[in-house]
Formats: C-alpha cells, sequence, structure tokens
C-alpha cells in the first residue's frame, strides 16, 4: 500500500510539472504572437503635427527611437530563442518514443523467478544471470528502464495476464496451452527436460520413474511432462525446494530444465541423466494482444544477429543452442 501510495504521488507530481510545462509552451506562443503583432506596427511616433522641433526635442526623439529598435530586437532575439528551445523540446519527444514528456524512460516491469541459473538467480538480493542481460541488452534497445518483480514461476503467466507485469522472463517454455493465455516473443534458446537423481541411484533413466516419486517446480513444464505421463508427482513452489526433496530422499528423482540441472546438480553433486526427456523453446510472454511483442522481437532479432545472445550465453558458461537448430 505504501508503494502504491508513493506511486501515485509520484504519477501526480508527475502530472503537475507536466501541465505546468504545458502551460508555459501556451504562454510562449501567446506571447511570440503579441511580439509578432508589435512588431508589425510601423513607426508612428510623433507624427503628431509638431511642427516646431527645438534641438532638445530632436535628441528626446531620437533616444526614444534608439530605445524602440533596442526593445524590437530584443524581441526578436527572445521569440528566436524560444523557438529554438520549443524545437529542441519537439525533436526529443519525436525521436523517443518510449521516453515521457518530462524525459523519463518507460518502464517495463518485468517478473522472474530467480531460482533457475543460468538464467536467472540471485546474486546477493540482485537477479542476475542470463535473461536478466538479454532483457537489459533488448531495454537498451528500446530506451526502456527494467522493474524487475520476483515471483513463484507459477505466478507469472497470471500476473501477465491480469497486467500486473509488462514482460515474463524466467526461462518459459512455449506450449499450445500457454498460448491460450499470453503471447510470446520468437524463441531465443532451445531446451529439454532430464532427470537428476541422487548418487548410486537405480533410475538409469524415463523407463525406470514408473512408481517412483518425483519432485517438480509448479506449474512448470516438468510437472506436466510428469503428470501427462502418470507419475507421481510432488510439486513445490520453487525449484529450490524441489531440489531439495530429493537431496531429503522425500523424492526419488527430480525433472527439470537441463541447464537449470547442470548448474544445480553440481552445487549438490547429484547425478544428470543423459536422455533429453522433451524439446523447449525459450521466449519472453506477454499480455495477449501487446504491442511490446513486435518490438522485443525486431531488439531480440539485432541481437541475435549481431552475435549478442551466444556472448551473454558465453560470459554465463553456457552453450547456446538456438531454437532453429
Ligand atoms: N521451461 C520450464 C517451463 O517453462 C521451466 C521454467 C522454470 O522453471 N523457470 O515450465
Amino acid at each position: 500500500e505504501i508503494s502504491a501510495c508513493l506511486v501515485g504521488s509520484e504519477m501526480c507530481i508527475r502530472d503537475r510539472v507536466v501541465s505546468l510545462s504545458v502551460i508555459a509552451f501556451d504562454f510562449r506562443f501567446l506571447f511570440m504572437e503579441m511580439a509578432f503583432i508589435w512588431l508589425c506596427i510601423p513607426f508612428s511616433d510623433d507624427d503628431r503635427g509638431v511642427h516646431f522641433e527645438s534641438i532638445h526635442h530632436i535628441k528626446q526623439k531620437k533616444r526614444r527611437m534608439n530605445m524602440k529598435y533596442f526593445t524590437k530586437f530584443l524581441c526578436l532575439f527572445l521569440g528566436a530563442a524560444m523557438m529554438l528551445t520549443m524545437a529542441a523540446c519537439g525533436s526529443k519527444s519525436d525521436t523517443d518514443a518510449n521516453a515521457g514528456a518530462d524525459g523519463e524512460k518507460k518502464q517495463l516491469v518485468v517478473a522472474t523467478s530467480p531460482d533457475f541459473p543460468p538464467f536467472e538467480f540471485l546474486d546477493g538480493s540482485q537477479i542476475v544471470g542470463i535473461e536478466p542481460a538479454l532483457m537489459q541488452a533488448i531495454a537498451d534497445k528500446l530506451g526502456m528502464e527494467l522493474v524487475w518483480e520476483q515471483v513463484d514461476f507459477d505466478s507469472i503467466i497470471p500476473g501477465i495476464q491480469a497486467e500486473r507485469y509488462d514482460v515474463g522472463a524466467a526461462g518459459i517454455t512455449i506450449t499450445p496451452d500457454r498460448q491460450k493465455n499470453c503471447d510470446f516473443s520468437n524463441p531465443y534458446f532451445l531446451a529439454n527436460q532430464v532427470i537428476v537423481v541422487n548418487p548410486g541411484s537405480d533410475i538409469q533413466g524415463k523407463a525406470d520413474l514408473a512408481g517412483k516419486t518425483i519432485a517438480v517446480q509448479t506449474g512448470t513444464t516438468a510437472e506436466e511432462y510428469c503428470m501427462d505421463n502418470g507419475y507421481s508427482v510432488l510439486s513445490f513452489a520453487s525449484n529450490n525446494d524441489a531440489q531439495a526433496a530429493l537431496t531429503s530422499g522425500k523424492a526419488d528423482a527430480w525433472v527439470v530444465d537441463n541447464e537449470a540441472a547442470a548448474r544445480m546438480a553440481a552445487d549438490q553433486s547429484l547425478t544428470v541423466l543423459d536422455e533429453a526427456m522433451t524439446s523447449e523453446p525459450y521466449a519472453f510472454a506477454f499480455a495477449k494482444g501487446s504491442s511490446l511483442v513486435d518490438q522485443v522481437n525486431t531488439a531480440l532479432q539485432e541481437l541475435l544477429q549481431d552475435g549478442t545472445v551466444e556472448k551473454l550465453f558465453q560470459e554465463y558458461d553456457t552453450v547456446y543452442v538456438s531454437p532453429l537448430s
């Protein structure tokens, strides 16, 4: 509530500043118009039928004329200066469509679940990983500012539908079911589901999962896959808890995306089985009909083409797999 209040008052202040600048803008026009009309009035000074002029009168008249010239030139100078500032304001908002009237960048609220290394994880309280880096590169291209929201994976798409977030960036696989509820960017990576077991487990592959208890993260394609195959499933809000269920012996196996499996299993000396059970393109999720999809796709395409995406994967020691492969 406090943050909503702060945001509200900030918007209020911003609105006032905007309306004040609009008023100032209008006044400048009015002033310019008046100055122009005044400039058009010819010098009519002292054609009032004075036939006899003393030296003193002539001097006074000359001084008045000089003064008039001076004020007219001053007006011209001020008018030109105003025109220049207006032109500068106009060109700024024309070129940067995502900057507000006061020059602030448009905010892009991104929801993620930072329990999915190397794609997103916490470094202290900071959300880092391939997707935060990629989103930042996209936002830089679009002239936008990122605002990260940390949520459970299964809250991301409902939050996008409710327009609480503009984008979901969480290693989200494009699936036909999800496509009914949200729009996706073009895919930028290809992943698969794998089985993770404790060292010495008798589970060697998919065929051995029958009758076993499998830990998964709620709302993921791992959960969907295991349920569709009729396995007995234990679901957890976070990937860390699904992993803990395996290490504590509550579950016999943990099914998760391959890159997260490799990273998280290494930390706990778990065994990742070779068998790839699915093929899953990752993309960013948006509300249905969001105009952001096209903008993000254009930026993403440039970053894929110039090698930035591959470089970002390398920075996180991850082999880039193209979704077109
Ligand atoms: N790719 C999987 C999915 O979309 C898992 C994503 C995740 O756990 N962050 O469901």
